[in-house]
């Protein structure tokens, strides 16, 4: 080895290091959060019981082992063509490519049952989850033109976005998939017995969204499996790699990392979703985000300060 690749590896590992040492970014609902993660743990039939959290040295060790290979890209390829992970979208979602974007539209209803369809709908189902807190909202499921625009070659950012309300991406299935809060910045305590037996619920619109693991979609398809896409244009698996089910201590400040997957042999940044908060996504894109188009009104996402789409409100009592 040369010394430009040892200073490089180097660089490498420091770099490695003081992005999974340092502390996390403040989180304004970390604390907030504690009890909705102790609620969610109650919630979900598969949520480990989160074990003793490893210090980043100890988790990051063989990351930064001198002698493995090379780490795997952040970036892939750039492309001119559809990648073959975007062809896991089910038949729910029309994908196409417009220029430097991938466009996803879906309607937004889940091909799953819920008990938030009416209930002369044939897709209604009482709710038959796991939490006994359980208590619906007054919203039910409506159909919407939902249109997100995310980068065909995803970079990571230079400069971190902050996620917003309204969809932060969309799951396989053409459902929405919100971050970690409920309308207003608030932590999904109350929100959280409100999700029915998928973990999904509809917001004062009838949008139906996912805030945390995609039940039906990690049943079907497998705990490791793709899950959908974040605005960034970076994948989303379930929150199980290699027979491990991860957990947020086990992820960077985006709640993610870089490595090969199954969709992506070269390596790819890609998030995981987990039992504990903030289960999909940390507060901000790894990369630069698209946007989404087709909400109410018609307007795209609206800029950071202005009114954001309404949350569910908090369950009736
Ligand atoms: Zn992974
Ligand atoms: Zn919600």
């Amino acid at each position: 080895m040369n010394r430009k690749k040892i200073s490089a590896v180097t660089i490498a590992i420091f770099s490695a290091l003081a992005a999974c040492s340092s502390p996390a970014a403040p989180d304004i609902g970390a604390i907030q959060t504690q009890a909705a993660q102790q609620i969610f743990a109650t919630l979900t039939a598969q949520a480990p019981t989160v074990p003793p959290a490893a210090t980043p040295a100890q988790t990051l060790a063989p990351k930064v082992e001198p002698t493995r290979a090379a780490p795997p890209t952040v970036t892939p390829q750039p492309t001119s063509s559809l990648p073959s992970a975007f062809k896991k979208f089910t038949s729910d979602v029309q994908v196409s490519i417009d220029g430097a974007f991938i466009v996803l539209k879906s309607n937004g209803v889940p091909n799953h049952k819920s008990p938030y369809f009416d209930r002369a709908d044939p897709r209604y189902e009482a709710y038959n989850g796991t939490n006994p807190r359980f208590r619906a909202a007054a919203n039910t499921i409506r159909e919407q033109n939902l249109e997100l625009r995310i980068p065909l070659n995803p970079r990571k950012a230079d400069a971190p976005s902050r996620t917003l309300g309204g969809p932060i991406g969309m799951a396989l299935n053409g459902v929405a998939i919100f971050n970690q809060y409920a309308a207003g910045n608030q932590p999904l305590t109350d929100e959280i017995n409100g999700f029915d037996q998928y973990n999904g619920h509809p917001q004062q619109e009838g949008m139906y969204h996912y805030h945390v693991e995609p039940l039906y979609l990690t049943k079907n398809f497998g705990k490791d499996a793709l899950v959908g896409f974040l605005l960034d244009g970076f994948p989303l698996y379930g929150p199980v790699e290699n027979g491990k089910t991860l957990t947020s201590a086990d992820l960077d400040a985006f709640h993610g990392h870089a490595h090969a997957t199954a969709d992506y042999p070269q390596g790819i940044f890609h998030y995981h979703t987990t039992a504990d908060a903030p289960y999909i996504n940390g507060n901000n894109y790894y990369g630069n985000p698209g946007r989404w188009v087709g909400a109410p009104g018609g307007q795209g996402q609206p800029p950071q300060g202005q009114p954001q789409p309404k949350d569910s409100p908090p369950p009736r009592p």
